[in-house]
């Protein structure tokens, strides 16, 4: 198929749906688009049935509504559009109420205790931002998914809520400088790492089949030390791979851009062009679950985990993030005259205030087990938020709020709207890597999120804490006599009250730990440690004041992620019990059994046998360290069950189960590291780590 026939082949986009509808009801479906408006049911009726049209055309039976409950993962459940003739046959139907409302019996997810499950049922409602398409011969409709009294249960609604804050909240900071947006829409491209390694392999690991992964491993001879993957040439098995992903993510309207091998083996990285974050969000629901369907046709396994292997790179997700306005304006981007800059400056004075103000919000948004691992090691920025504006920017806010010249390049005043700012240099060069919030010119990049994490939840923050700033900053300027005067001072304050937040030097240093801490940062090493300031007061009223999430809305969602947290490392937990009680520890009584055998049969004929004993006795050591350990974990655990699954429990899988699993994964790696590798039960790192060809 040619390029233009395959990109976007399986959705109900922009140009089927000028195309297949009729002028008014396409017109009236913009407008309530662009209004935020319900459609009427009317409207809804003729969409309805030109979509299901155009899929029937395709060859498809069944719809879904797809939505995204709190599991963090895609939801769906399919209907076929048969409806029975009274002359005993069938015809093909969807109406445009169940386009835009569905009924799923929702028990099953998890609400935090927003719905008791005798009122089971919520309802999906159509998000008609962001496409209908077609998976896996199924027409999927995207949709919010709530309670009957309206609370939100997925991760959609909030994401809507939060830009239509910004979206409220920014058009009324533009006005203040004479701009006629309409609209602020939130944009976002998401880089994606992941590892691909040989199916067959894979399953002969229970870690990595039960937890996506190693819970055990001693580390291979040869790892990632020789950078030589990073960019590397990719292997052909990995090029095919690639290529079927590409082409099967166009079909769907996903603008898959860059591939490349990343820093551990077997590690790659995927990048889309950036898009509304709404949508972004979906693809990037989507792109993560093609990736596993794409690579299961190729006999690997794809694995998102944020940290699969021990002592090798784990997997990040790049959220890039901006702000565009109707008119296609970038505001990030530094303007050409005076007035654009000034503008300019005011909304990098608000993201400077908002990430300092809700350091803790961008740090629970990006809390997981599994990228507990992963945050504060050396290949991640740490669990401090702190910004990076590069010296120039940082220079210029800083000449502002001290009043005086700023004289790094250009030797002139900064004046607020009078002067054009000297040219920010933002090449690559002077990009900081290890910044977890960085700008890179025209956009910012967290570096926080996790590979596996949903993105909604960092966005949804991001918007949120930029709303309120510029909620502050227009209820202050809508009263200034001067703007310029009244900018310069909101300019100054951030600074001295917010200034902390940004930090140009190098995050992985142990002497920034130190620093960020006498700057009086939060340094919340642990998910356990950063959820409890999710329903802190001023997180409450901050979410309540912009309108995304309820007080029992926000609880529910800590309840859910303290749970998870539990579940989580308890199946850990329980597959390290398992696969040391029942594979190592037999494997390793076997070989130094055949050791013993040797040893015996070397004495029998008069050979120094002392090398046999010794290693015998290593083992002998080892296995009873082990079993020691295995007592240990199983008693912290049940610990960690008796406290059930609230905070306390959390804390004690925090500080005595994953201690516990540390120390017997350290014995059994070392007995990895004593045992001759065809007695071992499973594949060790290097197998699975070059496993693809
Ligand atoms: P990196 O150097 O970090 O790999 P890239 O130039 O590859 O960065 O871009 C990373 C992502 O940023 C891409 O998905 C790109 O589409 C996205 N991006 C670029 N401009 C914007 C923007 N204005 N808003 C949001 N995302 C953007
Ligand atoms: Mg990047």
């Amino acid at each position: 198929m040619i390029m233009s026939e395959l990109y976007g082949s399986l959705v109900f986009d922009d140009r089927v749906m000028s195309r297949r509808l009729p002028k008014e009801t396409y017109k009236e479906l913009k407008k309530c688009c662009a209004l935020d408006r319900p459609l009427s049911l009317e409207v809804a009726n003729v969409i309805a049935n030109e979509m299901k049209d155009w899929a029937v055309e395709k060859g498809v039976t069944h719809f879904t509504h797809w939505f995204q409950p709190m599991t963090g993962i895609t939801a769906e459940k399919h209907d076929s559009f048969i409806t029975p003739t009274k002359s005993g046959g069938v015809i093909m139907e969807l109406s445009g109420k169940e386009l835009i409302k569905g009924e799923p019996d929702a028990s099953s997810f998890p609400s935090g205790g927003l719905r008791s499950t005798f009122e089971a049922r919520g309802y999906t409602a159509w998000d008609p931002t962001s496409y209908a398409f077609i998976k896996d011969g199924i027409l999927c409709i995207p949709t919010a998914f709530c309670s009957y009294n309206g609370d939100a249960l997925d991760k959609k609604t909030p994401l809507l809520r939060s830009m239509e804050a910004v979206n409220k909240q920014g058009v009324r900071l533009l006005r203040l400088f004479g701009r006629k947006t309409e609209r602020l829409n939130v944009t976002v491209g998401p880089e994606q790492e992941y590892f691909l390694v040989d199916t067959a392999t894979f399953e002969k690991r229970k870690d990595l089949f039960y937890t996506g992964r190693t819970l055990f491993g001693a580390r291979p001879p040869k790892g990632q030390e020789l950078d030589d993957h990073y960019f590397g040439a990719i292997k052909p098995r990995i090029v095919k791979y690639m290529k079927e992903l590409d082409e099967e993510l166009w079909k769907l309207g996903i603008l898959a851009k860059t591939k490349h091998n990343e820093v551990a083996p077997a590690q790659h990285e995927f990048a889309p062009i950036f898009t509304t974050v709404n949508v972004a969000s979906d693809q990037n629901q989507l792109t993560m679950e093609i990736m596993k369907k794409v690579a299961a046709k190729h006999g690997m396994t794809c694995i998102l985990h944020e940290k699969p292997f021990d002592g090798v790179n784990g997997s990040g997700k790049h959220n890039n993030w901006s702000l565009c306005t109707n008119f296609g304006h970038n505001l990030f981007e530094p303007g050409k005259s005076p007035e654009d800059n000034a503008q300019f400056l005011l909304i990098l004075a608000a993201a400077v205030a908002a990430v300092d103000t809700h350091q803790d919000l961008l740090r629970i948004a990006i809390a997981s087990a599994g990228n507990d691992h992963r945050l504060g090691a050396n290949e991640a920025p740490p669990a401090i938020v702190s910004m990076y504006l590069g010296d120039e920017l940082t220079g210029i806010l800083q000449a502002i709020a001290d009043g005086r010249k700023y004289s790094r390049r250009a030797n002139c005043e900064v004046q607020l709207g009078v002067h054009v700012l000297p040219q920010f240099a933002m090449d690559s060069s002077d990009r900081n890597r290890t910044s977890p919030f960085a700008f890179t010119g025209n956009k910012f990049e967290f570096r926080m999120p996790g590979s596996a994490q949903s993105i909604a939840g960092v966005n949804v923050v991001l918007n949120t804490i930029m709303a309120d700033q510029f909620e502050q900053f227009s209820n202050e300027l809508e009263k200034a006599k001067d703007l310029h005067e009244g900018i310069n001072k909101i300019i100054k304050r951030v600074m001295t009250e917010h200034g902390r937040i940004i930090f140009n030097g190098n995050n992985y240093s142990a002497e920034w730990v130190e620093e960020a801490e006498k700057r009086g940062l939060l340094n919340l090493r642990s998910t356990m440690d950063a959820l409890p300031y999710l329903t802190s007061e001023k997180n409450i009223a901050l979410f309540k004041r912009q309108n995304v999430f309820s007080k029992r809305e926000l609880l529910s969602r800590e309840e859910i992620h303290i749970e998870n947290y539990c579940r989580l490392i308890n199946i850990e937990a329980m597959t390290m019990l398992d696969m040391a009680t029942m594979e190592i520890i037999p494997s390793v009584l076997r070989y130094k059994g055949d050791v013993a055998k040797a040893a015996k049969n070397s004495n029998a004929i008069g050979v120094d046998s002392s090398a046999e004993v010794e290693i015998a006795n290593t083992l002998a050591n080892l296995v009873k360290t082990a079993r020691t350990q295995i007592a240990t974990l199983q008693a912290a655990l049940d610990k960690a069950h008796s406290m059930g699954l609230h905070i306390e429990g959390g804390r004690c899988y925090r500080d005595e189960v994953i201690p516990a699993m540390e120390a017997l994964r350290r014995t059994c790696d070392n007995l990895e590291l004593n045992t001759a590798k065809s007695y071992w039960p499973f594949p060790n790192y290097g197998d699975i780590l070059f496993s693809v060809h």
